[in-house]
């Protein structure tokens, strides 16, 4: 039997900066695949807009390694199946992949493929390629690992091979023979390396500039941020290389985005810290406290909750994939404070409509904002005032909800005052061509403050915080969040 090595490739779809690949290179000879799981995709929080992104991806990964002589294996089925079926005909000396930070699914799979490579005496070499360490105890010096990762040189792409194995791969399904809802996405980005790299370049050469000032409204957001999300998520491009040409240009925005990129990885170590965050709250007396509500959960998710801005920021998600930081602040602060809504369900909602979605950084921020790691502020956005802040003409509402289009900028942040401009205009009925809000944005926020009160104010419930920062936070950052833990009450006020 001839001797081979697999290159499994994950979310760390290129050639370049792929120690993975790199490294199986050096040991011998490869067979590069890709795994369809269709158990992973039939999970709630995957979706038919994530795997046309991810198919792209592999049409143009397939591309790079042809040209390197390299032919990408695709296989629909379950991991260990396909290495059995791959055993049959050689004997697999090694597989090289890096190292997931995915949902609990791919935590577990993992787990049950490191038993199984061990009775099969395979070595699995994994490999690191984000700024998240594995088995990390605390979070000292966690920054100054990170720096060195991001420090390392970048590999280059791989010479090419002088041999072929040439064996049948299955082609790419649909989004239908993979048996995932049809959701539109009439304006997704395209995926692929070669996409992910012309956004880059055209980022740093004619945005970075003024990404600071494009960051918050949804007006400026879409043309100015980077959009680099669904790249970086499904491994395009490496984060290294990113930070590294951030740094290169010295352009004003650099050090804002770099920030952010740190970020990335923050959030992800501490979902690879601590899996459990995907489902159970941070903080235990914040477990079970808010109710599902499908008519809620569904008049939010398709923008019909009778709040502009919201449905606005809402359907524009449903029709790119993608929306920027401050409106997936409020679209999730809005689920969970004023509709009151578990983050479990409505973040399930979001995560599907995101073709970033990153199990790390997403629940994470799913509970920040909706207070249950009671370590962070509460922000109860008030949606009215987004809208007039970031929107004040109304123009962004107008492109998304149609029905508004001809109501008075006054009202358009709120039409329910449109009873006076009704004598003029009798077409428009609110509750018939518009709902009627589903909730009263004012009284439902204040609500929810009540909530969160009582609820801090039970006997512990800032001992268990204390014990959170203990774990979460670094060093340098816990000092301030010990002492401003002493006057929280203060940060419920918050209203943005
Ligand atoms: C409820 C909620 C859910 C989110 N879910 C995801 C998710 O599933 N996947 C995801 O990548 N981001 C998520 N974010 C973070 C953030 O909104 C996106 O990373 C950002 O909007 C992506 O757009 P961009 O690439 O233009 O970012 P830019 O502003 O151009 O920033 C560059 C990169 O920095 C990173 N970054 C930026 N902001 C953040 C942040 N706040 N936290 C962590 N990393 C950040 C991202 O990798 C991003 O691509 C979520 C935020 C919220 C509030």
């Amino acid at each position: 039997m001839e001797s081979i090595n697999l290159v499994w490739f994950k979310k760390d779809l290129r050639i370049c900066d792929n120690e993975a690949l790199s490294q199986g290179l050096k040991a011998g000879k490869i067979i590069p695949i890709f795994v369809i799981e269709p158990s992973l995709w039939a999970l709630p929080d995957h979706s038919s807009r994530q795997w046309e992104f991810v198919r792209e991806c592999l049409i143009d990964l397939k591309n790079s390694l042809n040209e390197i002589g390299l032919k990408l294996i695709i296989r629909v089925g379950n991991i260990e199946d396909v290495i059995k079926e791959l055993m049959e005909r050689f004997h697999i000396q090694g597989i090289y992949s890096h190292e997931e930070t995915g949902n609990e699914w791919t935590f577990k799979r993992d787990q049950n493929l490191r038993h199984f490579t061990k009775n099969e005496r395979i070595n699995w070499y994994e490999f690191r390629q984000v700024g998240v360490f594995r088995g990390l105890k605390t979070r000292k010096n966690w920054s100054q690992k990170w720096e060195q990762h991001m420090s390392q040189e970048i590999i280059n792409n791989p010479v090419k091979v002088n041999y072929l194995i040439d064996i049948p791969s299955h082609s790419l399904p649909s989004s239908k023979c993979l048996s995932l809802n049809l959701d539109e996405c009439n304006l997704r980005i395209k995926g692929g390396r070669k996409q992910g790299l012309k956004r880059l370049n055209d980022f740093l050469r004619y945005k970075i500039d003024n990404y600071q000032y494009s960051l918050s409204s949804p007006l400026k957001a879409f043309d100015g941020c980077s959009r680099l999300s669904p790249y970086l998520t499904w491994g395009c491009l490496s984060i290294r290389e990113v930070v590294q040409a951030i740094r290169k240009t010295k352009k004003r925005g650099s050090r804002a985005i770099d920030s952010r990129l740190h970020w990335h990885c923050h959030f992800i170590q501490k979902l690879e810290s601590e899996p459990e965050l995907e489902n159970r709250e941070y903080h235990q007396q914040m477990r079970g406290i808010r109710k599902s509500n499908t008519i809620f959960l569904n008049a939010w998710s398709q923008g019909l909750t009778g709040i502009p801005f919201i449905d606005a920021c809402m359907r524009s998600l449903n029709n790119h994939g993608w929306i920027n930081f401050r409106m997936r602040a409020m679209l999730m602060s809005f689920a969970s404070y004023h509709l009151w809504l578990p983050w479990q369900e409505s973040g399930l909602c979001l995560a599907r409509k995101f073709i970033d979605y990153e199990p790390g950084i997403h629940w994470t921020q799913c509970q920040m904002q909706s207070g249950t790691t009671a370590i962070n502020a509460i922000r109860i956005y008030n949606p009215i005032k987004q809208g007039y802040d970031h929107d004040p003409e109304g123009i962004f509402i107008r492109t998304w909800v149609k029905e508004l289009q001809n109501i008075p900028t006054k009202f358009i942040h709120e039409p329910w005052e449109v009873d006076l401009f009704r004598q003029k205009d009798s077409s428009f009925v609110l509750g018939k061509n518009y709902p009627l809000p589903i909730v009263d944005p004012i009284n439902s926020a204040r609500r929810a403050r009540i909530k969160l009160k009582e609820i801090r104010n039970k006997p512990g419930f800032f001992d268990i915080t204390n014990n959170i920062i203990e774990k979460h936070v670094s060093r340098k950052e816990k000092k301030s969040k010990l002492k401003k833990n002493n006057t929280s009450d203060k940060q419920l006020n918050l209203d943005f």
